[in-house]
């Protein structure tokens, strides 16, 4: 009928069943156990206020638009007001990482430019991700058409796959690397991330590293961005988050940092991602970008810091379950979540049904996050204190 052709891609894409079909299962048992008290650690998504020195910003923001003299409009390129980059650019400072404000690139958010990123490389790039992994690499690695070779997260390297675990002969060119990582909690330690450095170098591969989750990290031996390894300028790009620092989830604030020396195929790829940026997105709203300004000056800090302390004081309660059970698992530690090993060799979604109709406790099967997670379960510490303590009680007994 037209001869507009779709982007065939989109046919490869695997449908996620995840979140619908444990929405499904709790739906039903709701429906035939209606007296149910069903807690949910299943939570991808923070759930604790704004912090009040952000809020603030925002009012006064909001109050300079509307008055004539101090409205803005679009804002200028789209990549960040001075004043949100160079903040950011000190908030780098304070982990010992020289960064230059134009080497931060404001966006909506981690999601977006993780999947954006790869429009600036050519459509024949490999890709390396890790499984169990947080889906958007993958599903965004089908679109472009790339090949995607696995790493495989296990029991054994404790979920942090190295390049000694990369399949013979797999040269790829981007290398995905999220720490502390969704789903397993885990963090590379700084010998770990170095050797992840010195193998991306030694093939001339772009790491993507995402630290959506760096203000999780309490334990000086986890780097906080790949930045604070040596060499890391030459071959990463580092994707960040004010949504789980500062609870940006819905307000959707995020940035990347490409160094300036960064070059493929002889081309700077800061200037290629600022010129793919003021192309297609026109950036943040300034109310936004004050407000993430807001989150990262001392008071600020400290504010939000609270709410992600009262998370790990979460995650430590559901580690110390774990552990009082003897049950295995990841995370728990610089990281909301845990990864824990399915107990009684069930398989992710049969434990699934047991926890929900046994204890009336929802979690994610690991399945849903590729097949290495197929005998793990991810619990999250973003609920609240009185319902982790409640579900950990539950599940305190087979
Ligand atoms: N990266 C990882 C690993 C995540 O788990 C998430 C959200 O859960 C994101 C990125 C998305 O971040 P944003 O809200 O900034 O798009």
């Amino acid at each position: 009928m037209f001869h507009l052709k779709i982007n065939q891609n989109y046919l490869n894409l695997q449908e996620s069943y995840l979140f619908k079909t444990i929405a499904q299962r709790v739906g039903s048992y709701k429906a035939e156990n209606p007296e149910a008290e069903i807690i949910r650690l299943g939570i991808g998504d923070v759930t604790r206020p704004l912090a009040p020195v952000v809020v603030e910003a925002m009012r006064r923001a909001a109050a300079e638009m509307g008055d004539a003299a101090t409205f803005r409009g679009y804002d200028d390129g789209g990549v960040g007001y001075d004043f949100l980059r160079e903040a950011i650019a000190g908030y780098y400072a304070g982990k010992g990482v020289e960064l230059e404000p134009d080497e931060i690139i404001v966006s909506d958010g981690a999601k977006s430019d993780a999947g954006n990123l790869l429009d600036v490389f050519a459509p024949d790039a490999s890709a390396l991700i890790p499984d169990p992994v947080y889906p958007v690499y993958v599903d965004t690695n089908v679109m472009a058409g790339h090949a995607i070779h696995y790493i495989d997260g296990c029991e054994q390297n404790g979920f942090l796959p190295s390049p000694g675990d990369v399949p013979p002969g797999v040269e790829p060119d981007i290398i995905y690397l999220c720490s502390p990582n969704n789903p397993t909690g885990a963090a590379y330690n700084r010998e770990q991330l170095g050797a992840w450095v010195e193998w991306a170098l030694g093939r001339r591969a772009v790491i993507f590293f995402d630290a959506a989750y760096e203000s999780f990290v309490r334990d000086r031996e986890i780097p906080t961005s790949i930045f604070e390894i040596e060499g890391a300028r030459g071959c990463a790009i580092e994707i960040c988050s004010f949504s789980k620092l500062a609870g940006f989830t819905g307000v959707r604030c995020g940035y990347t940092v490409v160094p300036r020396s960064l070059t493929a195929d002889g081309v700077k790829i800061n200037a290629l991602w600022r010129r793919r940026q003021t192309t297609k997105f026109n950036g943040v709203s300034y109310i936004t970008q004050r407000g993430a300004e807001a989150a990262l000056s001392p008071k600020g800090l400290a504010q939000c810091m609270e709410n992600v302390t009262y998370y790990l004081e979460n995650a430590k309660i559901i580690a110390d379950a774990m552990s009082a059970r003897g049950i295995w698992f990841t995370g728990g530690l610089n990281a909301p979540y845990i990864w824990m090993r399915c107990p009684d060799g069930l398989d992710s979604w049969a434990y699934f049904d047991k926890l929900l109709r046994d204890k009336n406790v929802v979690g994610t099967p690991g399945e849903g996050f590729g097949e290495n997670g197929k005998y793990f379960f991810r619990l999250t510490a973003f609920g609240s204190r009185e319902n982790v303590v409640r579900a950990m009680e539950r599940m305190g007994g087979r």
